[in-house]
């Protein structure tokens, strides 16, 4: 086994090293209490100020403006999917959605049992390979929001242009999170798992326009309640403490760098580099998504046989570049490329692409 692999992962992600390294030395005896973050208890000092900053982080580095309010919720961008409408649709009130493939499908799946859920533009005509114009998204009166899913996975396509919608946009951003800025007058609320380009699974970070939470439904268990978590600072219960902890480092690291604006040069650079490895194959590699679409975070590709595919699985696995196979729903290949994604890494595959085109014309 190599010391580090290429981790392509579609999530959870690869994380920077030296963050890993950090928590390994600190992991035994946190900041001298005496025991590990995770055996101390959530309303200890120590805990508090790693709560604290990461929530500040949050909302400092995504450059949120004081009208939203952070929450940490377990049950990763899956339980907001539900948590949305249980929250947001009163009597009288629907909710439109964007199917832009298996992630927008989830949320309208999960979201339909919580109240009058339709279906405002459906990507199945153009096979998913692109993201709705504002004009083609069709909204219903009495419409309280309309969701999107800002990057589909598995379908390696990103909504370039935030729709124009005449009503407040709810996204799930889980794939491509903190990695682009996004015009906050638009949106209600911001959410998204954290386990693509923030930290381990365990937990969504959802963005809530504070003045929101004055009609949010509370007949719901206080668990399933927004202002419940927002009231309590994501301190209600015991809150994934861990993960909690590694985000604020990956937040840090990530301010570090320079802040949002590098971070989304630099996904943009990353993924020009695959991109042209596709493009300069003369067919050898195909993306079967419309070019204005490709997902920075997401670089899905095909070659031309599924025989010729596995060669090429198995071969850049031996390389040490790992989890490149597509979604077991789509096939093909997939190299997800999120914030931690060394450009380096990303280097090799493009290299190891021409290479193995090469080597197996
Ligand atoms: C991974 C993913 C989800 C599901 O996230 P969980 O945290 O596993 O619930 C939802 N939406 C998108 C866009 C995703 O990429």
């Amino acid at each position: 086994m190599p010391d580090r692999v290429h981790n392509f992962c579609a999530g959870p992600c690869t994380l920077p090293l030296s963050l890993l390294e950090e928590v390994r030395d600190e992991f035994v005896n946190f900041k001298d209490q005496g025991m590990s973050l995770i055996e101390m208890s959530h309303r200890a000092k120590a805990y508090d100020e790693v709560h604290q900053g990461a929530m500040q982080l949050a909302l400092s580095v995504f450059g949120a403006p004081d009208d939203f309010g952070v929450m940490f919720i377990q049950g990763g961008a899956t339980l907001q999917f539900a948590m949305i409408p249980m929250n947001l649709l009163g009597e009288g009130r629907r909710a439109g959605y964007v199917n832009s493939g298996s992630w927008g499908k989830g949320a309208i799946t999960d979201a339909t049992p919580h109240g009058d859920i339709y279906t405002a533009w459906d990507g199945a005509g153009s096979g998913y390979a692109r993201m709705p114009g504002s004009d083609e998204i069709e909204i219903l009166a009495d419409t309280r929001y309309l969701h999107v899913t800002s990057n589909e996975t598995i379908g390696g396509i990103r909504m370039v242009e935030w729709p124009d919608a005449g009503v407040p946009l709810v996204a799930d951003m889980s794939s491509d999170y903190m990695s682009r800025a996004i015009p906050w007058d638009k949106f209600d609320i911001v959410y998204g798992g954290v386990q693509k380009n923030l930290g381990p699974a365990g937990m969504s970070i959802v963005f809530i326009r504070k003045s929101i939470l004055e009609n949010t439904n509370r007949d719901l268990a206080r668990y399933l309640r927004y202002d419940v978590h927002h009231d309590k600072e994501s301190l209600f219960n015991t809150p994934p403490m861990f993960t909690i902890y590694l985000v604020g480092k990956v937040l840090g690291w990530m301010k570090d760098k320079g802040g949002l604006g590098v971070i989304e040069q630099e996904a943009a650079q990353k993924a020009a580099l695959l991109y042209d490895a596709i493009d300069s194959s003369g067919g050898y590699y195909s993306s079967p998504v419309e070019t204005a679409c490709r997902s920075h975070m997401n670089v899905v590709f095909r070659l031309r046989d599924e025989d010729l595919e596995k060669k090429f699985l198995a071969e850049s696995d031996a390389a040490g570049l790992v989890n490149l196979k597509g979604h077991r729903s789509v096939g093909g290949c997939r190299a997800s490329i999120y914030n931690a994604m060394p450009e380096s890494s990303v280097r090799v595959l493009a290299d190891f692409m021409s290479e193995f085109r090469r080597a197996n014309g």
